[in-house]
């Protein structure tokens, strides 16, 4: 019997949303000086939250000198006076979390029970790992060893940073971008996406609220185009971007001959293996977690489910019946498991993708899920039957799309799980040591996940191999991309 639950709504009143936003440059609110500003809309029920300035190419000129001033005196703080700041704004993050969930999930569509319990937590542990590392960066163990022995190098921060972010994880890719570049002394310019500007305009309130000096932190609202700006601006030293493949090849392409560093985290198309031993009860939470956390707009998502064929109709059975129990509705009900598509655009992609996998041959299949009437919405859906040639088994989709594919052999898996231009991340499921470990190291990806999905930690670098960036972020790893080193 299926219970239904009562309404568990979260309320809004914790937020207060201006009505207009200006850029934050220099340590203040400013104007923009181009006329362009554009309404931010909540997903859910595609009501306008907020106006948002677009940051024209003077806007980010201004920035980038604002940043460029900071950097001569914010580079030559002591690691632990940069510590300090760091870790006062990781604790006004915590006392704020719940305000930001809100927003995020208002502004986003994700739903509150991810925000509230995934999102927040990690961007404040985000920033409390790398505040840590601020006054220990000789001893990260870069650069080249002197002869003596002795831990000699001596790393410095690169200048300013320019970073773009993408809309699945607002406050979550700030806090992977900002963290490590203020821990080692660089000074930022930072654009986030232009349908969920709103956390990283409340970041630039916590700044303020850190006293963090006047231009370390200047944010720049705005579409591709300010993004393009902000890339290509001579005073910028390091570009780190995280979006599609596509823009980030563009990115690359413009940056080529420049001494600009460029750290690219891209798209995905995670294989999730599971062998025929494996736990199934536990394989199933997985692979939903996998695909349908954050409305699987996830770059790391296990969006293809390899199985071992003489398990393949039991798991599809679990699984199924465990969608029927999905909660698909307002992102703010704290009983939600799958919020909004995060924009008009996004639900098309996912809707034309889905027909491209009925039209190839493959299976559609949805549990019953009624749909608000307005806002961006899609149930959660798997495809069986997908060949390895299928549109859906090899073009990212981001969003709440599974395609099933079956093995027979180890070896098949991994060819399969490796036939991809991304390398994001795998899993992979079986109760046998020797068995997981054979596998792991023969998948090309930058994280490979054990008996779980979508685990994430500060303290552990994430990224790509091929189409799916270069690079890494979190961990000691992500310190590199914002330092350079000389022998002391
Ligand atoms: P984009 O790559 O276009 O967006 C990422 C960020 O880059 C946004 O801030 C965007 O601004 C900005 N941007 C866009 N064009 C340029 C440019 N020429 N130079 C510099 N910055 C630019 O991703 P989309 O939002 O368009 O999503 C498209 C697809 O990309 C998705 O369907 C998904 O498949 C994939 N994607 C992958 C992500 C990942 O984490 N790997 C994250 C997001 C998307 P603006 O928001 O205004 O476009």
């Amino acid at each position: 019997m299926m219970f239904e639950y009562a309404p568990a709504p979260e309320s809004r009143d914790i937020v207060d949303i201006r009505p207009s936003y200006g850029l934050f440059i220099n340590g203040e609110w400013v104007e923009s000086q181009g006329d362009e500003r554009h309404k931010t809309i909540n997903p859910a029920t595609e009501e306008a939250l907020a106006e948002i300035s677009w940051a024209s190419e003077a806007d980010v000129d201004r920035a980038v000198q604002a940043a460029r001033k900071a950097f001569t005196t914010w580079s030559a703080l002591p690691g632990a006076e940069r510590a300090k700041y760091i870790f006062r704004i990781a604790r006004i993050i915590q006392e704020r979390a719940r305000e930001l969930a809100v927003l995020e999930s208002l502004d986003n569509g994700k739903p509150i029970r991810e925000s509230r319990d995934v999102d927040l937590p990690l961007v404040a542990a985000h920033f409390f790992y790398y505040a840590g590392w601020a006054d220990k960066l000789a001893y990260a163990g870069f650069g080249p060893r002197p002869a003596n022995g002795q831990s000699g190098a001596d790393p410095r921060p690169l200048g300013v940073a320019g970073q773009v972010i993408p809309w699945n994880f607002p406050l979550l890719m700030l806090a992977w971008k900002i963290a490590p570049a203020l821990a080692c002394g660089n000074t930022v310019v930072l654009k986030p996406a232009e349908t969920t500007p709103l956390t990283a305009l409340a970041f630039a309130e916590i700044c303020r609220q850190a006293d963090l000096p006047p231009g370390v932190v200047n944010i720049v609202t705005g579409a591709g185009a300010t993004g393009a700006a902000l890339v290509a601006h001579p005073g910028v030293d390091k570009v780190a971007f995280t979006g599609s493949t596509e823009v980030g090849r563009q990115i690359a392409r413009n940056l080529a001959g420049t001494r600009k560093k460029l750290t690219l985290e891209l798209g995905g198309k995670a294989a999730n293996i599971v062998f025929e031993d494996a736990a199934l009860d536990q394989a199933v939470e997985g692979i939903v977690n996998g695909i349908f956390f954050n409305q699987g707009h996830v770059c790391c998502a296990g969006s293809r489910l390899l199985v071992q064929e003489s398990i393949a109709g039991e798991l599809l059975d679990a699984l199924k019946r465990r969608l029927a129990t999905l909660r698909l509705g307002d992102p703010l009900d704290k009983n939600t498991d799958i919020g909004a598509i995060n924009s008009a655009a996004q639900l098309a992609k996912i809707r034309e993708l889905s027909a491209a996998g009925e039209s190839e041959g493959a299976e559609r299949w949805s549990p019953p899920c009624p749909l608000p009437d307005r806002g961006f919405w899609f149930p959660p859906t798997v495809f069986t039957g997908v060949a390895q040639s299928h549109r859906i088994a090899r073009e990212e989709i981001f969003g709440p799309v599974l395609s099933v594919l079956t093995f027979r052999t180890p070896a098949e898996a991994v060819e399969k799980a490796n036939n991809t231009p991304y390398g994001l991340s795998a899993g992979v499921w079986t109760e046998k040591g020797s068995l997981m470990l054979w596998t792991a190291s023969r998948l090309r990806a930058g994280v490979v996940w054990s008996n779980t999905f979508n685990r994430f930690d500060p303290a552990s670098p994430f990224g790509g191999y091929k189409e799916s960036g270069y690079g890494r972020e979190g961990g000691r790893h992500g310190l590199a991309a914002y330092l350079d080193w000389k022998l002391a």
